[in-house]
């Protein structure tokens, strides 16, 4: 219905004054002829204005039903349309505002869900990413860059700042500065410090946009971390290895050259040196040995072992090689198998340098109360190893000095060692543990250390069991 107030009436009448005039301008010629006489003119005159009042009011009533429905639709983009009769110029109108509302909805609903699709391809990114406008604002993000910055730096909200309230390395500033100012596409290094430190390589690249709000710049960061780290791991595993070589060689050098100078006939000289040149001598195989296996492990780390394995043999094989070592210092081996146990999806001689490598510990650092070493197998517990199904629980006991537990989670590091000269005198080369390390993870299996001081330690290896 169309508004009945006293406002529209009134509006609607002087509407209607218009097309009066040409009728009253005949009814006064008419009364002024003396043709007509003036009470009939005048209730003529007013007829008149009522029939056009009436007119106008039926063919107005639409036109304000019509902006009642544009001005409803402003709010509301899917309100009802209004019934209308009288006029059908008015009812075309309405059928071109329809039309052009639904095909305004068509378009608005394509833009969104284009806009959709542009965010869900920025987000499926694993990159941070930024879009900044003409004045370096962030006009747009993705996911991996939310969880950098608002998440684990809680900066805030992105979207709408500078980029120097979120990355304030000035090189990377000056990256985007080029960008926007000369289209220059460029990069820079730079450090986030805290909570984790953390190196990305920042990509920045010139947008072409006319808009100011537009879109005038993508920054892209690149994480670097684990590449520096490997870098970094390399070099220090060269420098680690050169020098554990380095000492054994010097001595051997040094006694050769002895033995070919000043002490050429000494036989004494030689009955003493020579022993120790053979001790030095097997600690440069042992530890060539070892760098060996463990490329020839990790060179083929990604493809986990096929056969079923009994684990008891070797286990008792490796026993029976170190049972000797194990008298000497004073302890002995006990292994407790559960009946029926599964057998292992493994490669047998890595199992067996993971058992022996175990054993030779829990005899050099564990065995020195005289407590037994005690080996335990047995299925274990499902979730063990999370998302990787059942598995197999071979867990050596030592009663011996313990670790303490800052260095528990770098032990499996190449060169590693609680006491660097214990170690090495005991023959160890700071490697076994990272060998087990790396046959158990070629194993999708897993390698857990808990130790006590003065109590002892337990070195369990989980492995997948077969069928
Ligand atoms: P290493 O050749 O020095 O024995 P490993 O990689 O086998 O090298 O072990 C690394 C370090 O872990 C050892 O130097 C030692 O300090 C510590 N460790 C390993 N096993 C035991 C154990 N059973 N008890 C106490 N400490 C151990």
């Amino acid at each position: 219905m169309a508004p009945t107030t006293f406002a529209s009436f009134s509006r609607l009448a002087a509407w209607a004054l218009g097309p009066c005039v040409p009728a009253w301008a005949v009814l006064l010629i008419l009364a002024l002829t003396e043709r007509l006489s003036w009470t009939a003119t005048l209730v003529s005159g007013a007829a008149v204005f009522v029939m056009m009042t009436v007119l106008v009011l039926t063919r107005l009533a639409d036109f304000d039903l019509l902006i009642d429905y544009a001005e409803r639709m402003l709010a509301d983009p899917d309100a009802p349309a209004p019934q209308l009769q009288r006029s059908a110029t008015v009812r075309r109108l309405l059928a071109a505002i329809t039309a052009l509302r639904k095909l305004w909805t068509e378009r608005r609903d394509e833009a969104g869900a284009l806009a959709k699709s542009r965010q869900n391809i920025l987000d499926s990114l694993p990159d941070p990413l930024f879009i900044l406008d003409h004045r370096r604002r962030i006009v747009s993000t993705n996911g991996a860059a939310r969880e950098l910055f608002e998440m684990e730096r809680a900066v805030g909200p992105l979207v709408g700042r500078d980029l120097a309230g979120i990355i304030r390395d000035p090189k990377v500033l000056e990256a985007a500065d080029g960008a926007l100012g000369q289209s220059k596409k460029s990069e820079a290094e730079f450090t986030l410090p805290s909570p984790v430190e953390r190196t990305f390589i920042a990509a920045v690249v010139p947008l072409s946009s006319s808009a100011q709000d537009g879109p005038a710049a993508l920054v892209l960061l690149h994480d670097q971390t684990d590449r520096l780290k490997m870098d970094q791991m390399r070099a220090d595993f060269v420098a680690n290895a050169s020098h554990e070589l380095r000492t054994p060689l010097a001595s051997v050098l040094g006694f050769i050259e002895t033995l070919l100078g000043p002490a050429k006939d000494d036989e004494k000289a030689r009955n003493d040196f020579l022993p120790i040149m053979l001790t030095q001598a097997e600690r440069m195989k042992r530890l060539i040995d070892d760098l060996l296996s463990l490329s020839r492990i990790e060179l083929h780390e990604h493809t986990r072992p096929t056969e079923a394995v009994d684990v008891i043999p070797t286990l008792r094989n490796v026993v029976e090689l170190i049972e000797k070592q194990a008298a000497d210092n004073k302890v002995a081996i006990t292994v407790k198998a559960a009946p029926d146990l599964p057998r292992a999806i493994a490669d047998a001689n890595e199992l067996y340098q993971v058992f022996f490598n175990l054993l030779s510990n829990a005899v050099k650092y564990g065995g020195d109360k005289g407590v037994d070493i005690e080996v335990a197998a047995s299925p274990s517990r499902p979730n063990m190893m999370p998302g990787r199904g059942p598995s197999l629980r071979i867990a050596v006991r030592d009663y011996g000095e313990g670790i303490p537990r800052e260095h528990l989670a770098r032990l499996t590091e190449r060169f590693y060692r609680v006491d660097n000269a214990r170690s090495r005198q005991l023959g160890g080369t700071g490697l076994g543990l990272a060998i087990v390390k790396h046959i158990t993870i070629r194993h999708r299996g897993a390698l857990i250390i808990d130790s006590e001081i003065g109590k002892g330690s337990t070195f369990a290896v989980y492995l997948p069991i077969a069928g």
